[in-house]
């Protein structure tokens, strides 16, 4: 059933309007009677189409439910920006393995440093992509992809989580040494293609996280957050 993100929460008669309507009319070419889910916030509304205008698509709703595929586990990205478009590529695929906010880190190394308003652009971009792996996903919400943050915004905000990880390419504990079976929010630090300084992990460490290794072999900075959240999710009871 096509499934679409609103902005406010259904009525039991809902309008929608923009590009939900055009969607819905011109590139699904839906019809009245058919059934569709509505998406707000982590709760799926099912129904059905009543009837269009030239730019609206009227729905009567039915019933809703908590959306199914939303896991347990909040789980916040925090990725140092990498070169090009990899952040693309992250985006996507943390999106996918049910990250629910993404917060992209300016490190010492890395190499791509845009200012905060080039990267508002960019940031735009990621959006729309984080909201397409959602939709494609069946994801219950759109995670936000944030501005950036300095590392030591980004070691304040993962020290507020439950579980706290910094992947650390020289070495750490493993996953399932940081108790994540048994928290509810998560927060996920990984490198740039050059790596952390020794004291930005002592920073985190300091802060309360744990240094966290996957494995002997060194992953690219695009590769180590699909491995991690993968685990992640696994022994969270996401996957
Ligand atoms: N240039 C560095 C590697 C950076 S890899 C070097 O050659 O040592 C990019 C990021 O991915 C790292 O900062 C880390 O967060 C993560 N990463 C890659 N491999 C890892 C591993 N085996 N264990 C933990 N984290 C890893």
């Amino acid at each position: 059933m096509p499934k679409f993100f609103v902005n406010e929460r259904p009525d039991a008669e809902t309008v929608l309007i923009g590009e939900n309507a055009r969607h819905i009319g011109r590139s699904l070419r839906m019809r009245a009677g058919e059934e569709l889910t509505l998406c707000y916030q982590g709760t799926d509304y099912f129904g059905v189409i009543k009837g269009f205008t030239a730019d609206t698509v009227t729905c009567e709703i039915r019933y809703s439910a908590p959306s199914e595929s939303e896991p347990s586990l909040y789980l916040t990205l925090f990725q140092a920006v990498p070169k090009g478009d990899k952040l693309e590529f992250v985006v996507q695929k943390a999106v996918e393995l049910g990250a629910s906010r993404i917060v992209p880190v300016l490190t010492a190394r890395c190499v791509s440093r845009p200012s905060p308003s080039d990267f508002e652009k960019k940031r735009q971009r990621l959006q729309k992509i984080a909201e397409q792996a959602a939709k494609q996903s069946g994801r219950g919400i759109i995670p936000e992809i944030s501005g950036i943050v300095t590392i030591e915004q980004a070691a304040e905000q993962l020290s507020a989580c439950q579980c706290p990880v910094i992947c650390y390419e020289k070495g750490g504990e493993p996953m399932d040494k940081t108790g994540i079976e048994k928290a509810s929010t998560a927060g996920l630090l990984v490198g740039s293609e050059g790596g952390f300084e020794p004291q930005e992990v002592e920073l985190c460490i300091s802060k309360g996280a744990k240094a966290v290794s996957l494995g002997k072999r060194i992953l690219r900075c695009e590769t180590a957050p699909v491995a991690a959240l993968s685990i992640m999710m696994h022994l969270s009871g996401n996957m």
